[in-house]
């Protein structure tokens, strides 16, 4: 019979003998498939980071010349244990912010923008394809989590704590140490945290990390006829451009809800007030 352990095992060892080529330098990748996808598998138990330690070892002694990619790979899985650690000795990690600064943080309510978000509906195409791919599948990318995280917290000025609520809802490897110390981090208020004056440009993040558009077309069929770099910024398309894309912006797809630089001036001012 197969169980949750025998999948876990046999997860690692695929990745290991035949995904971890590239590894180091695919992972901010979400076009690609270049991450072990073990999250899962650790949440339930199913396997142990020391058993993927000692696999992960023997394979970086096996084969040197995927050293690299390994040790890349173990310094992933240490900030799960990171994560852990601090869940430890914090265990309100999802309601309290690390750093009490952030008590009085100016955040917004604002459940119209929250929805939006939720349904993958912010006009910006790597944040709706990330919450589009979540919603339809339970998982997300690692590096389109933080492209995302940023968006709510930053771009929206929404609690971080609303946030780490839906993806513990809805995420298949939601984790009572990884989620809350990742929206910390990113909001930050945590114990390792962004530094406050990073805010994600979501255009940008789109362009560089999925570079031929797959990632959105993918989960955002709407915008698939759109070339890149314009599937990560329709609202820079001629008429015609939309047109020939089958695309109304505010009908087929949305308009941006918020302006990039307008939010992430307002972010800024929010966050200097409160350090200060
Ligand atoms: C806002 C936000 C929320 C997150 N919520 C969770 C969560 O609920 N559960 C969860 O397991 N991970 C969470 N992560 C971390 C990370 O996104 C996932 O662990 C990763 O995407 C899982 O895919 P993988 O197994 O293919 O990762 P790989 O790249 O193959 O990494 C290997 C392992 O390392 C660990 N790992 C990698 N990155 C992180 C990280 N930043 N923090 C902690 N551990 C990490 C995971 O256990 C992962 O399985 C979150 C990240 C962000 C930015």
């Amino acid at each position: 019979m197969d169980t949750g352990r025998s999948s876990g095992t046999r997860a690692a060892w695929r990745f290991l003998e035949h995904g971890i080529k590239g590894y180091a330098a695919d992972r901010d990748r979400p076009d690609r498939e270049a991450t072990s996808r073990l999250s899962p598998h650790l949440r339930f138990g199913e396997i142990s980071p020391r058993r993927i330690y000692h696999a992960a070892r023997f394979a970086a002694d096996r084969k040197p010349a995927l050293s690299r990619d390994i040790d890349k790979f173990l310094s992933e899985l240490g900030w799960r244990e990171f994560c852990r650690h601090l869940l430890f000795d914090h265990p309100d990690l999802h309601t309290r912010n690390l750093q009490e600064t952030f008590d009085g943080f100016p955040w917004r309510r604002d459940a119209k923008a929250l929805r939006a978000w939720q349904r993958g509906l912010t006009g910006y195409p790597i944040v709706d394809a990330g919450m589009r791919e979540l919603w339809h599948t339970g998982v997300m990318h690692n590096r389109v989590r933080m492209v995302v995280a940023s968006f709510l917290v930053k771009h929206l000025l929404i609690d971080w704590r609303a946030g780490e609520a839906w993806f513990w809802d809805t995420l298949v490897d939601a984790d009572a140490g990884s989620n809350p110390a990742n929206w910390q981090w990113v909001a930050g208020s945590g114990a390792d945290a962004a530094p406050y004056f990073r805010v994600f440009n979501p255009i940008l993040q789109g362009e560089k990390f999925d570079p031929d558009g797959a990632y959105v077309a993918r989960w955002v069929p709407q915008l698939e006829h759109l070339p890149p770099p314009l599937i990560h910024k329709p609202w820079e398309a001629t008429p015609m451009e939309l047109a020939a894309a089958n695309i109304t912006l505010g009908e087929t797809y949305p308009a941006p809800i918020v302006d990039h630089k307008a939010a992430r001036e307002r972010a800024l001012a929010a966050y200097k007030k409160t350090r200060e």
